[in-house]
């Protein structure tokens, strides 16, 4: 929305009247295109209002108007449209005016996107003599964020590679990563990153596929804006689910320990459909840059809009830093 304001601010051109007066103007506002050179009417009344005009050129087509100003506090505004033009969308966003072609993103998605897209599990396991037994699985999802020296880095939640009741019964803990294709690979915990108070680990693993990397966003996402959802919601692979950022704010997690999650700080809420294995996504904007990890919502009930929560973009950068990672958006400058 930022982005758009700044770009009608560019395209206003204050055109001052040269001292022409008016009298008698149409108080309606005359519609259709004005230019912004100067009009003029001789006058006989007492008042002759004197017009500053501020001319808001629309791009693309969208409306555009011209607001005429006198001293006196009269004004009125004249639209126009500029159905002449049309966007010029690059990767789905118009470069002109901002406006959003979701055809456009839902391919990139579809196409790009859920390539960073992984399926997480974790194994709890108990070694004896010769022998070993899984003891326990949990499983979520994780979204690639980084490759460095052959190796690709991913988030996921914290609760999803700790379960306080399946490590109680088990001596050690395996990581899998299955890609977006269906591959599946061993990974390593990135010692120290797995936190409760973020509820966020990193992975890694080794592979010669191609993934796509997502930027993780230099700030969180705004109120109103497109997010989409990248995840296996009860085990579905490579589902995508749209909605928008709602609001800010606690979410009280009862269902869980304090030592697998314990998020005290405000999170992303947002209305894209995720449910048990969602967990650790990726919830992406427009841009495709990550905005969120998905860790928590409310029980999906039919024909209810859900509330799903994730831990916003800024949070995630800051978790960075706690953990001593040294992050740097792996796409900037290519
Ligand atoms: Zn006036
Ligand atoms: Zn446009």
């Amino acid at each position: 929305m930022k982005k758009i304001l700044a770009l009608l601010l560019a395209f206003i051109v204050v055109a001052m009247s040269s001292c022409t007066l008016f009298d008698g103007v149409d108080e309606n506002g005359s519609s259709g295109p004005v230019s912004s050179s100067t009009q003029s009417s001789s006058g006989t009344g007492e008042h002759q209002h004197s017009f500053e005009e501020i001319v808001v050129a629309p791009v693309c087509n969208n409306r555009g108007y011209t607001r005429h100003i006198c001293v006196c506090g009269y004004e009125f505004i004249d639209n126009f449209i500029n159905d002449e033009g049309t966007h010029s969308y690059e990767r789905g966003i118009c470069k002109e005016c901002g406006d959003v072609n979701h055809a456009e993103i839902v391919n990139l998605i579809s196409t790009e996107a859920i390539k960073a897209n992984v399926y997480v599990t974790t194994k709890y396991i108990t070694k004896g003599f010769g022998f070993e037994v899984t003891t326990g699985v949990s499983n979520g999802s994780g979204v690639i964020i980084d490759y460095k020296d052959g190796e690709y880095y991913l988030l996921t939640n914290n609760h999803v590679v700790y379960s306080k009741e399946m490590s109680a019964d088990s001596t050690g803990r395996k990581f899998y990563v299955t890609d977006y294709s269906g591959n599946e690979y061993q990974a390593t915990l990135i010692e120290g990153s797995a936190l409760a108070n973020y509820d966020l680990a990193l992975l890694k693993f080794s592979s010669g596929e191609q993934y796509t990397v997502l930027d993780v966003a230099s700030k969180n996402a705004e109120r109103g804006e497109l997010v989409v959802s990248l995840g296996q919601p009860q085990g579905q692979p490579n589902t995508i689910t749209m909605g928008e950022v709602l609001n800010y704010g606690r979410v009280t997690i009862t269902d869980s320990d304090v030592t697998e999650c314990n998020v005290s700080f405000d999170t992303l809420h947002h209305d894209a459909y995720i449910n048990n294995g969602s967990s650790g996504g990726a919830l992406v904007d427009s841009s495709l840059q990550l905005i969120g990890v998905n860790y928590a919502g409310t029980a999906h009930e039919q024909g209810k809009p859900s509330n799903s929560y994730s831990i916003p973009a800024e949070k995630i950068l800051e978790y960075f830093d706690e953990i001593d990672y040294n992050y740097k958006p792996f796409n900037q400058g290519k």
